[in-house]
């Protein structure tokens, strides 16, 4: 569903991924790890259109991010190609940015109502439905504000859910939470994942990793530097930049 071939991108000077290669299948959940700094968020809004490439090549599905095909040649997307890709792709962040002027359901139903035109009624049954995956059924019209942190992140789930991505990227999605608060939030990326769900998550959380994912992506400088299934990665790290960031965090 994801494929990154020697994907690399600078900001001036500074080369912050240095050739990425990485290829995630449909259903597939990989768990990314390593350093501040190493360019994890960098290389998920890359796949989610929000950054652009300077080398590589990055598809989702069979299309290639940022460019269309035409004949045998490359041109750039424009904006409203580039929008209408992005709707396969949901994203969750550290904080949750939900719109603060609208109830829990508003939030859910705004996209899908606006982006993807879709009907009113089929949008809400949607919406009810994924509040009560998260459980947050009763919080339906509830404002954000009255939310706990652990509560507006689910709602930020559901919401990313209720445009019916492909895709689900998380970029540290519970490293804001109070330590209470996590554990609901996991849960609901955990049964995500049983779902079928194919997701790119970074994380600090290793016992996630350990339990939900299928590979481990160990990120340094810019590369990839290790890469293998959960239990192999996180329990016998082959490399010693690994280890060192293993014993760090766990
Ligand atoms: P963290 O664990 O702290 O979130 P990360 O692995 O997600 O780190 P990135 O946020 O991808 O790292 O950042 C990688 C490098 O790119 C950092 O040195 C950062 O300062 C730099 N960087 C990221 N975004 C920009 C930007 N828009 N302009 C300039 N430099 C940037
Ligand atoms: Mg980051």
């Amino acid at each position: 569903l994801v494929r990154a071939q020697d994907v690399r991108k600078s900001f001036g000077p500074h080369q912050v991924l240095k050739g990425i290669d990485l290829e995630v299948s449909s259903g597939e959940v990989v768990c990314l790890i390593g350093a501040s700094g190493s360019g994890k968020s960098t290389f998920l809004r890359c796949v989610n259109h929000l950054e652009k490439i300077d080398g590589g090549l990055l598809w989702v599905e069979d299309r290639v991010v940022g460019y269309r095909i035409k004949g045998d040649k490359l041109h750039e997307q424009s904006h409203n190609e580039i929008c209408a890709d992005r709707t396969d792709i949901g994203m969750v962040f550290q904080h949750f940015n939900l719109f603060p002027h609208m109830t829990v359901l508003e939030n859910l139903m705004e996209a899908p109502l606006r982006v993807l035109k879709q009907r009113k009624d089929e949008v809400r049954r949607r919406a009810l439905g994924l509040l009560e995956q998260v459980g947050l059924e009763q919080k339906a019209h509830a404002y954000p504000r009255h939310l706990s942190g652990g509560q507006q992140q689910r709602v930020a789930i559901a919401r990313a859910l209720c445009m019916q991505p492909k895709l689900m990227l998380f970029d540290e999605p519970t490293s804001a939470l109070d330590p209470e608060l996590v554990g609901e939030v996991l849960r609901v990326m955990k049964d995500l994942a049983k779902s079928g769900m194919t997701m790119i998550v970074v994380t600090h959380e290793m016992g996630f990793a350990r339990d939900v994912a299928d590979r481990v992506v160990f990120m340094h400088d810019g590369r990839i530097i290790e890469e293998g299934a959960a239990e192999t990665v996180i329990n016998h790290p082959q490399h010693e930049r690994t280890r060192a960031f293993l014993s760090a965090v766990l």
